[in-house]
Parts: structure tokens; C-alpha cells; sequence
């Protein structure tokens, strides 16, 4: 049996995304995807790296749909994408994304209409929306400013607005687009945790981000794009240990990593010590080696 046969026969049961020779190209001519091959395992934390304009976005709305590529394959959930009416439906139930820029989200009156429009339309009975509704309002902190309009709101609150409206919908993959971008430290430390929690809870999560610390900490899986394409993916420490290519993206090494390395080549630390990911870590070890 050849490579592929016997690939096409194994069951896919633990990929929940699987996308292959992805093109897409924007109608001015832009060709903002160019062979796009990925797997995601479920449950897994992947973190889409790589400078404005890889592509990061455009791959994004073609995993839920919104846009339809003109090459390429994509599976959710071992089920190849369905761009019948019903179909997409479905999908972007299943895909939620948070968009990077929350005003391209929210469209209605009050936070709780906003949270309640998508359920509502899936055509679940109004006592069971409401309940949904308020649970997550609760879990999200969104209780105190659930009459406000949504253009009243903060960018921290609008965030995690927009990050209900996918929530409730309870999607199997959750896509963060720079989640972080444009809040002040203290709600982007509570976007993290908003996210770790989705996490925990099982739920496949892609994030962008051009933060280095918190990908090193959080991610499973780094995919770097670069040009529509995927220039590599893998562990954390195998991509910020790879001087070359952290060039190339003009990615920094976390912080932690340049430390871990000043302390080896000092002979403070002994080669090939377990790498640490946090300031913490970092401080046992150097403890713990004295
Ligand atoms: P990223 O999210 O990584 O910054 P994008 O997916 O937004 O990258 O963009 C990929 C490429 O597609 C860029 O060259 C960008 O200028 C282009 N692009 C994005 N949106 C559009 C659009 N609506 N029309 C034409 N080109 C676009
Ligand atoms: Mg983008």
C-alpha cells in the first residue's frame, strides 16, 4: 500500500484541522495565500507567528469560511468544509473567530443583544439562550455593562464582548486574531487567562501574536508565516532556538531564552539544562544548579 493510501485509510479521529495546499488570492490580485499545508491536533494551543501581511488573518477566514479558497482543501473535524448555506452555518458555529479589530464584530444595540444574536438564530427556545447568556457574561466579567451599547464600551471590554459572541455559541475551535493588540497590560493579562481557561476546557485554540514571551509560555505549536506560506512549524524551543530564522521573521528571543543562553555560555548554567519558559523557572534552575 503506498503513503497515501495508507494515510487516507487511518482515522483522523485526533486532527481537528487539516488544511492542504491552501491558495487564496484577494480580488485586486493579491496572493496573500501560497500553499498553506497544517494539521492541528485537538485540543491542541497553536500560535500563528510571523510579520503583517503572512497571511495570518486571510488563513483565518478561510478556516470558518468566510472566504472560499481558490485551491486547496480544508477538514474540521475529519468533515471536508461545506460552502452550501447550511453548511457554512455550521462551520462558523463550529469555527469561531475573534476578530483582531472588535468593531468589525459588534453589530448590536446592547452587550446582551449582541451575545444572544447568534444563539438566538440558531434557533435555540429564549429561556435557554438566556441562561446561556448570563453564564458566560458571568465567566467573562461582562455582567456590570451588559445594557451599555457596544460602541460605549472600552477596547478591554469590547474584546471580551466579542469573545463571548464565539463563546456561546460553544465552537470546538476557538481563532484569536492578535487578541491582544490595542488593550493596555492588565486586560490583555485577562484575555491570556480568558484563553488559558478555553484551554483547559478541552477547546482547540489558534492564536496571532507577535508576542514572543507569551507564545513560548502558552503554545503547543508555533506555525511561522511567511509570504502566504508556512515557513516552519514546530515546539517553541525549536523555533526560538533557531537563530536563522528568528532573523528572517524578525522575531525577538523571549527574554527568559537570551538569559538561559548568557548563563550557558558564562558556564553558569550546564549545557543542555531544561529550558526554562517563565522568569520563574529560569530562577530554579539557576538555584537549583549552584
Ligand atoms: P496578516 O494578518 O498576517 O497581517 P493578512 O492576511 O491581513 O496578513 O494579509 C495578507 C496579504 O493580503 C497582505 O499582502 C495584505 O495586504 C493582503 N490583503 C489583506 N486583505 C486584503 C483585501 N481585502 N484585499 C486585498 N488584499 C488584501
Ligand atoms: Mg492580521
Amino acid at each position: 500500500m503506498d503513503e497515501q493510501n495508507r494515510r487516507n485509510q487511518q482515522p483522523d479521529s485526533d486532527i481537528m484541522v487539516k488544511v492542504d495546499g491552501l491558495y487564496y488570492t484577494y480580488a485586486d490580485g493579491t496572493q496573500a495565500l501560497r500553499g498553506i499545508d497544517l494539521e492541528i491536533k485537538k485540543g491542541e494551543k497553536v500560535a500563528i507567528m510571523g510579520s503583517n501581511g503572512s497571511g495570518k488573518s486571510t488563513f483565518f477566514l478561510n478556516l470558518n469560511g468566510v472566504f472560499r479558497p481558490q485551491k486547496g482543501n480544508i477538514s474540521i473535524n475529519g468533515k471536508p468544509l461545506d460552502y452550501s448555506k447550511k453548511g457554512l452555518l455550521e462551520v462558523r458555529r463550529q469555527v469561531g473567530i475573534v476578530f483582531q479589530d472588535p468593531d468589525n464584530q459588534l453589530f448590536s444595540a446592547s452587550v446582551t443583544q449582541e451575545i444572544s444574536f447568534g444563539v438566538l438564530n440558531l434557533g435555540f427556545p429564549k429561556e435557554e439562550v438566556r441562561e446561556k447568556v448570563d453564564q458566560i457574561m458571568d465567566e467573562l466579567h461582562i455582567t456590570e455593562f451588559k445594557d451599555k451599547p457596544t460602541h460605549f464600551l472600552s477596547g478591554g471590554q469590547k474584546k471580551r464582548v466579542a469573545i463571548a459572541d464565539v463563546l456561546v455559541m460553544q465552537p470546538s475551535i476557538v481563532i484569536l486574531d492578535e487578541p491582544a493588540s490595542a488593550l493596555d497590560p492588565k486586560h490583555a493579562r485577562m484575555i491570556d487567562e480568558i484563553v488559558d481557561e478555553l484551554s483547559r476546557s478541552g477547546i482547540t485554540v489558534l492564536l496571532s501574536t507577535h508576542d514572543v514571551e507569551r507564545a513560548l509560555i502558552w503554545a503547543d505549536k508555533i506555525v511561522l508565516f511567511d509570504e502566504g506560506k508556512v515557513l516552519k512549524e514546530g515546539k517553541p524551543e525549536e523555533i526560538f532556538f533557531d537563530e536563522a530564522l528568528l532573523e528572517k521573521t524578525n522575531l525577538e528571543k523571549p527574554s527568559v531564552l537570551k538569559i538561559y543562553d548568557g548563563l550557558i555560555k558564562e558556564g553558569l548554567l550546564p549545557k543542555g539544562a531544561c529550558m526554562p519558559k517563565t522568569a520563574e523557572e529560569l530562577i530554579t534552575l539557576f538555584v537549583n544548579t549552584k
